[in-house]
């Protein structure tokens, strides 16, 4: 494998980084641990006016077709962006899932108006879209969703509950699995459609996360008039939809960041004490601190080996599950390690002389699960590699 950037590849990230050193405001800089949805509507609209900055400079949906606004960059292009997106702290932009997961499902399945109508909208920030998929009883048995599309003729009459909606309450369009034929098999009968959110009988309720945020939502539907020309690939065939929304979403989901929180850890060892002298210099902290490191060695290896598998043009090997795993559980454990090391500090949601960044710091701690269950748990995750990679029985 070769660590070196081309020149053309160098060339490229110089240029990002000093694009992104010029425009992201500092104040909507956010932690690496930093939450998808803003989290209130002033800076939504700050974030959507920074991702229209984006889009006239062509740094959004680099990997997108140049037809719908991206650059066609290829995949060793997007691996520089993303490191330098996170490097510079620049925030996500508002339209995240449309842009990582939506918009290429559209770009496979949607029909041409759909795509015309749509995908340079997502990108250019002007529609926002959040994801319908889990319900109170289903996750990950997915297929289990009861919510009911009902076939009237000139619309689908929609009822029925969503679940962990995140951005919902900024949203103007909702991309959702729902049931169109109850007699079927469970992972038949489902279907993919979209949603006006402004449409009569729909309702959006909050549900906060434990720092406090509104980050996702509950959303009701009682008797949604949901046009046809909204269905996205054939009837009743939703789940095969659903499958290329997946593989982008679980893609993206192992936490992001982690060498920044490394490098924030490391430099409170050395400020905090224990027995009298820096933490750094104790042999039990000074394990634990390279334990870590060497799980992140091992997991950005990792992805680079998916990356050097893609680019040689093999299928995807276990590698996806495997990063999803260590990625989200390696941000438990070094929140975990934080939380040991400070003690009481890492629980002050504000500045301590010890830790002036302490709210941050706190955020980091009490979100460091979310990966483990976002885009698929880490269990699902074990059991699709005990399966499908060593065979084992289900
Ligand atoms: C921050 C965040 C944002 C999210 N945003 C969205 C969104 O925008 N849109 C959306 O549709 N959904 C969203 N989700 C929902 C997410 O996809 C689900 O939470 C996830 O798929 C798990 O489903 P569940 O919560 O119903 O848990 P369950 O499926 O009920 O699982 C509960 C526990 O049982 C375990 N378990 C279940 N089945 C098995 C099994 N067969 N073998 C072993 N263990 C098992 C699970 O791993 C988990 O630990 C979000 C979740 C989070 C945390």
């Amino acid at each position: 494998m070769d660590f070196e950037f081309t020149p053309d590849q160098q060339a490229f990230r110089a240029e990002l980084r000093s694009w992104l050193e010029a425009h992201v405001p500092l104040d909507l800089r956010i932690d690496p641990s930093g939450s998808i949805t803003a989290p209130n509507r002033e800076i939504f609209e700050r974030r959507r006016q920074f991702q229209k900055q984006l889009f006239e400079a062509r740094w959004i949906g680099i990997w997108w077709p140049r037809e719908y606004g991206g650059r066609g960059a290829g995949l060793m292009e997007q691996y520089i962006y993303e490191r330098e997106y996170e490097r510079a702290r620049a925030p996500f932009p508002h339209n995240y899932p449309a842009i990582n997961q939506w918009g290429p499902t559209l770009m496979n399945w949607g029909t041409p108006a759909q795509k015309a109508r749509f995908l340079t909208r997502m990108l250019s920030g002007e529609d926002s879209w959040c994801q319908g998929y889990s319900e109170p009883g289903a996750g990950s048995d997915l297929a289990a969703l009861q919510t009911r599309a009902e076939d009237r003729g000139d619309c689908f009459l929609l009822n029925g509950q969503k679940i962990w909606t995140s951005g919902a309450q900024f949203s103007d369009w909702m991309y959702m699995l729902v049931r169109t034929d109850p007699a079927a098999p469970k992972h038949r009968g489902i279907s993919c459609m979209y949603l006006d959110l402004r449409t009569s009988g729909v309702e959006i309720r909050p549900l906060i996360f434990i720092n406090g945020e509104h980050h996702f939502n509950q959303v009701f539907f009682d008797n949604v008039q949901v046009p046809k020309e909204n269905l996205v690939g054939p009837l009743h065939e939703g789940w095969k939809v659903a499958m290329t929304t997946l593989g982008f979403e679980r893609s993206a989901a192992a936490g992001r960041a982690h060498d920044l929180q490394l490098k924030r850890l490391d430099e409170l060892t050395r400020a905090a004490a224990l027995g009298g002298r820096p933490a750094a210099q104790d042999s039990y902290v000074r394990q634990r601190v390279a334990q870590l490191h060497i799980e992140y060695e091992a997991f950005k290896l990792s992805g680079m080996r998916a990356l050097t598998r893609q680019l040689k043009g093999l299928p995807p090997g276990p590698e996806r599950s495997m990063m999803k795993i260590t990625g989200a559980e390696l941000a438990v454990r070094i929140n975990r390690f934080l939380t040991e090391l400070l003690g009481h500090h890492a629980l002050v949601d504000g500045a301590t002389p010890l830790v002036p960044d302490g709210a941050e710091l706190l955020n980091r701690v009490l979100l460091s699960r979310v990966h483990c269950v976002s885009g698929g748990t880490v269990e699902i995750q074990r059991n699709i590699i005990g399966e499908r990679t060593l065979g084992l029985p289900k």
